[in-house]
C-alpha cells in the first residue's frame, strides 16, 4: 500500500463535503459470497442446470421455470448468511460523518445496511425484500428462506413470488435511477469501487459527475482511470479503512 496515496485520498475526503460512493460486485466479494459470475460459479451452474446463469437470472427463465430458478436462487443468493466486510464499515462510518451522502450499488445483498449505512441507492434490488408480482402483497424473506429452495406462492392470489431484484430482461426502476443521477449529481468526491464499469449502467452515471475528484478502487484497470485524481488497485477494504484510520 502506497502510504502517500493513502494520505492524498484522506485530505480529499477532508477537503470534500458531499461524497459519493459507486460499488460493484469487488465490494461484496470481499465478504465471501459465492459468485455465479466466477469460472466455478458458472461451471456448477452450467453442469447442475444446462443453461447460463444468466439465462436463470433472466425474467422470461424465472416465469417458465421458477423451480430452477429458485434452486439456483438459494443456492447463491440465500444459503449463506454474509457479513459486512472493512469497506462496508467503512463507508457506514463516513456516513455517520456527514460527509457521505450515499452509497449507489450493483449488488444486491443489503450489506451496505447490515454495516449501518442508510443512504443506499440499490441499483440492481435487493434479496432482502420478496413480493407477489401479482397483487404486489409483500412476502417475508424469511419464509423464502426457510423453503430451503422451493418455488414460494402468494399467500392472497397464489402467483409465484418474485424476489425484489432486477433480472435480466427487465429495465432498472426510474426512481432509482433519478436517486443516483441526483445524488452522483451533486457530489464533489466521486469515490468508485470494486466495478470495472465496463458494465451498463454503470457508466452511463459516472457521466452524470461534474465535481473535481473521482477516486478509483479496482483490482483490474479500467476505462476512466486516466480521469481519476487517484486509482488504487489494491483491496477496497485494505484501502478505506487504511485511509479512514489516519483521518
Ligand atoms: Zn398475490
Amino acid at each position: 500500500m502506497n502510504n502517500q496515496m493513502i494520505s492524498d485520498f484522506a485530505k480529499l475526503i477532508s477537503n470534500s463535503r458531499n461524497i459519493v460512493f459507486f460499488g460493484g460486485a469487488g465490494v461484496s466479494t470481499e465478504s465471501g459470497l459465492k459468485d455465479y459470475r466466477s469460472e466455478d460459479g458458472l461451471y456448477n451452474t452450467v453442469k447442475k442446470y444446462n443453461v447460463s446463469p444468466e439465462t436463470i437470472l433472466s425474467r422470461s427463465f424465472f416465469e417458465a421455470h421458477p423451480d430452477i430458478f429458485y434452486d439456483f436462487y438459494y443456492n447463491y443468493f440465500l444459503s449463506c448468511e454474509s457479513e459486512p466486510n472493512r469497506a462496508h464499515i467503512c463507508l457506514a462510518q463516513l456516513e455517520k460523518t456527514g460527509k457521505l451522502k450515499a452509497v449507489i450499488t450493483q449488488n444486491i445483498d443489503g450489506l451496505h445496511q447490515k454495516a449501518g449505512s442508510k443512504n443506499v441507492i440499490e441499483l440492481h434490488g435487493t434479496t432482502k425484500k420478496h413480493y407477489c408480482p401479482k397483487c404486489k402483497t409483500a412476502f417475508p424473506t424469511e419464509d423464502v428462506i426457510a423453503l430451503k429452495g422451493e418455488v414460494p406462492r402468494c399467500r392472497k392470489c397464489g402467483s409465484v413470488i418474485k424476489p425484489d431484484v432486477v433480472l435480466y430482461e427487465e429495465q432498472l426502476k426510474e426512481t432509482v435511477i433519478e436517486a443516483a443521477i441526483s445524488a452522483i449529481s451533486a457530489a464533489d468526491l466521486l469515490i468508485i469501487g470494486g466495478t470495472s464499469l465496463a458494465v451498463y449502467p454503470a457508466a452511463g452515471f459516472i457521466r452524470y459527475f461534474g465535481g473535481e475528484n473521482i477516486v478509483l478502487i479496482n483490482r483490474e484497470q479500467t476505462a476512466y482511470d486516466s480521469k481519476a485524481t487517484l486509482v488504487f488497485r489494491e483491496k477496497i477494504g485494505e484501502v478505506l479503512s487504511e485511509t479512514v484510520k489516519i483521518m
